[in-house]
């Protein structure tokens, strides 16, 4: 629902009422929230943080709140941030990282807080553009229908049938489920769109989007969108933005913001996305040959014979050749790329290979063969892109003389993806001769797929990036997530973003604790006697170890790696003894993520084995989920590309790296491990760690500081066992 803008009048009333309201009257028994939201429990850490919330937008200040599971975040700027647009002719941002949240925050939370405060405050989600069809890009597909394989053309003819249900050809929001690659000719992605030149513009779904979105005054976001917009309108001074102007900005979930901004101000170019500019461009399906520049010949050989048609055609066709020659050497030279990272990259556990491109190798005589074949492909692609751009540029002047202005899409969209291949190959030289300060870049390949390997270059640091083009272009912002802080202190964080670079006076800090009563709900264990996990006797004792603490928590366990090979080696020996012991074993990727979960809750008896992307935002709330082990602390792999640059950059910058990077790296990534267990005000269980490290080393105390006040046991293997027996059969639930 839309509802509409305040008028000035109102909002400048609301204006006044907003700064005389007390936010707290909203978070209590029988406050409005209460209400509004079925099953609300007010928290005073609610209250707490949003009115730092409330000091930030109404004071022009930077907030960033650690907030712990269960405050209940998002009502908690959510109230504020409604009070504030409301108050004048002002929008906010909400920028979060998962779709999961940007769809409660638009289905659940935002009705909620507007029915609480009585506001009327427009919002709209806004998704990437990819999100979107592209209704010049479904045309030309129709055109060419014959090329899809027979079950997508069924689904583009149905496809095509429901255009006229949707409002913004969200993929969505199409009745009909689009496969992926089906999905990639169409969306409306920024590479292929010709803007103001599109014939089809007046009916764009993504303008009207944009109109639309033009009257909200909360508009939700993922981080990756924000940065885009903000990315644009620096490259057109404001023109060309997907957001409008807005003038404060949330952003939840702000502990992946910098690894977001990191990608996002990187650049790549792998072979498959080489392949598939060329494929655009023309391409042989079969006994077919398909592309914008055949499909420019034929139309060229069908306008009879006009003057020059026969010189036309003959430079048609000699691009076809230089086309040729482009594609060819660019793969050749992608593949020698791919022979090179399997003799000389360095191999990760996860079977990667990375090859960093630094000064060492300048001596070394393949790696300047290399660097010759590529100025080869650079020059044969600059003399293709420069012939395709001619061409499209004369059958444009062409269609324009003879007033075809309908037709003038396919050569717009022939010089755009030459205009696209001459940025690939800006990219692939800029990133392999450099200059290399200040960035880290490597090429990487998946062993086996050689169209996986690509070069890529991120900054080692992000910091003035986000400070100049993000938090430098709002009035107020606010910085939220439940992890943020590394033993108790924010600065690790706002380093990394860049909030170091504003005057302290106008950033304030928070630290909201969890409601959670961790001391009765939570029992924090670590079996010191087991060996170090690089150990060869490590798996036989942590798997002797976990068959006696599954039995006693009855599975409902995930178990979290760090390594997918241990993960592997311990699913392979344990999984028929859980089964035997009438648990059910699961493990990562043997389905969806979602479906995944599902079987895990309702199974009532799971032991999941995990890695990486279930350290964090996976909700598994009540019993199904009463133990969580962690195998491993968290520190990033040593030989990882861009932790290895920024390493030295810390080194020869005279600091630490492992006190200042990898160490608070780990604790946050430890603390999110950590958070999966309690979610809910009535959840019990135990948190266990594998990893004796936490209690041997020195540095084990700053994950110690990091943790909610809990109970804890620290000793051997059967001491811990034998505090859970009581703690399962006890306090905890049995
Ligand atoms: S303006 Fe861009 S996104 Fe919209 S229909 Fe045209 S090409 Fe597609």
């Amino acid at each position: 629902m839309k509802p509409k803008l305040e008028t000035a009048e109102s909002a400048a009333s609301t204006a006044r009422s907003a700064r005389a309201t007390d936010l707290r009257r909203f978070f209590g028994d029988a406050s409005a929230l209460a209400r509004a939201v079925p099953g609300y429990v007010p928290r005073p850490g609610q209250a707490e943080m949003a009115e730092t919330v409330w000091q930030a937008l109404s004071s022009e200040a930077i907030a960033v709140i650690e907030a712990g599971t269960g405050t209940g975040k998002s009502l908690a700027y959510l109230i504020p941030a409604i009070y504030w647009a409301a108050g004048g002719e002002r929008r906010v941002v909400i920028a979060t990282h998962t779709i999961n949240l940007q769809e409660q925050l638009v289905n659940k939370d935002l009705p909620a807080a507007l029915q609480a405060t009585g506001k009327e405050v427009p919002f709209m989600l806004v998704k990437g553009r990819s999100n979107y069809l592209c209704r010049r890009r479904l045309a030309a597909l129709a055109d060419d229908i014959g090329r899809l394989h027979p079950a997508d053309r069924g689904i583009f003819l149905d496809l095509w049938r429901t255009l006229g249900t949707c409002q913004y050809g969200d993929r969505a929001e199409l009745k009909v489920p689009c496969p992926d690659e089906l999905w990639a000719e169409l969306n409306a992605q920024s590479e292929s769109c010709l803007g103001q030149y599109c014939p089809m513009q007046q009916n764009c779904f993504l303008r009207k989007l944009r109109q639309d979105v033009s009257e909200c005054q909360i508009i939700v976001v993922n981080h990756h969108l924000l940065l885009a917009d903000a990315a644009i309108k620096d490259q057109s001074q404001n023109e060309a933005g997907v957001l409008p102007e807005y003038q404060a900005l949330i952003v939840d979930e702000a502990h992946h913001f910098e690894e977001v901004a990191t990608g996002y101000f990187g650049r790549e170019i792998s072979y498959s996305e080489w392949l598939k500019l060329w494929r655009e461009v023309y391409r042989r399906d079969g006994k077919q040959i398909n592309g914008l520049l055949v499909h420019l010949r034929e139309r060229e050989s069908r306008s009879g014979d006009s003057p020059g048609q026969a010189a036309r055609l003959a430079s048609i066709d000699e691009v076809f050749d230089w086309c040729s020659r482009a594609l060819e050497a660019g793969s050749e030279w992608f593949e020698t790329l791919a022979g090179m990272i399997v003799s000389a990259g360095q191999r990760q556990e996860s079977g990667e290979r990375y090859l960093r491109i630094t000064g060492n190798l300048d001596d070394n005589p393949n790696w300047n063969a290399m660097l010759s074949m590529l100025q080869n492909v650079e020059t044969i692609a600059s003399k293709t892109v420069a012939l395709l751009t001619d061409i499209s540029m004369r059958a444009m002047a062409d269609d324009q003389l003879a007033g075809r202005d309908s037709d003038l899409t396919l050569p717009l969209a022939l010089s755009n993806v030459a205009a696209r291949i001459k940025a690939a190959i800006q990219t692939a030289v800029e990133v392999m001769t450099g200059p290399h300060q200040g960035k880290a870049s490597w090429i990487e390949m998946v062993p086996g797929r050689t169209l996986t390997v690509k070069v890529v270059e991120r900054p080692l640091s992000v910091s003035h990036l986000i400070s100049e083009k993000i938090t430098g272009q709002v009035e107020t912002a606010v910085f939220t997530s439940a992890t943020l802080t590394a033993a108790n202190s924010l600065k690790y964080w706002q380093s990394r973003v860049g909030l170091d670079l504003i005057p302290p006076e106008r950033v304030l800090s928070k630290i909201v604790p969890s409601p959670f009563d961790y001391q009765s709900q939570l029992l924090f264990g670590v079996p010191v006697d087991l060996p170090d996990n690089r150990a060869d006797n490590f798996l036989a004792k942590a798997v002797a170890f976990l068959y006696q603490l599954l039995k006693i928590t009855r599975g409902r366990a995930f178990l979290l790696f760090t390594s997918y090979r241990m993960l592997t080696a311990m699913y392979d020996i344990m999984k028929e003894s859980l089964a035997e012991m009438g648990l059910t074993p699961f493990r990562q990727g043997e389905c969806d993520r979602s479906v995944l979960l599902e079987k895990f809750k309702t199974s009532g008896n799971g032991v999941l084995f995990a890695a990486s992307s279930f350290w964090e935002g996976v909700d598994v709330p009540g019993e199904a989920l009463s133990c969580v082990v962690l195998m491993k602390l968290p520190f990033a792999v040593p030989t990882d590309p861009l932790f290895e640059a920024r390493s030295e950059e810390i080194s020869s910058n005279g600091g630490n790296p492992f006190a200042m990077l990898s160490l608070p790296q780990a604790v946050l990534r430890f603390k999110q491990g950590f958070g999966r267990l309690i979610r809910r005000i009535d959840d019990h269980g135990a948190v266990i760690v594998l990893d004796n490290r936490l209690v041997l080393k020195p540095y084990g105390r700053f994950f110690f500081e990091s943790l909610p006040d809990c109970r804890m046991v620290k000793g051997s293997s059967s001491e811990v066992l034998h505090v859970l027996r009581d703690f399962f059969g006890g306090a905890g639930r049995a």
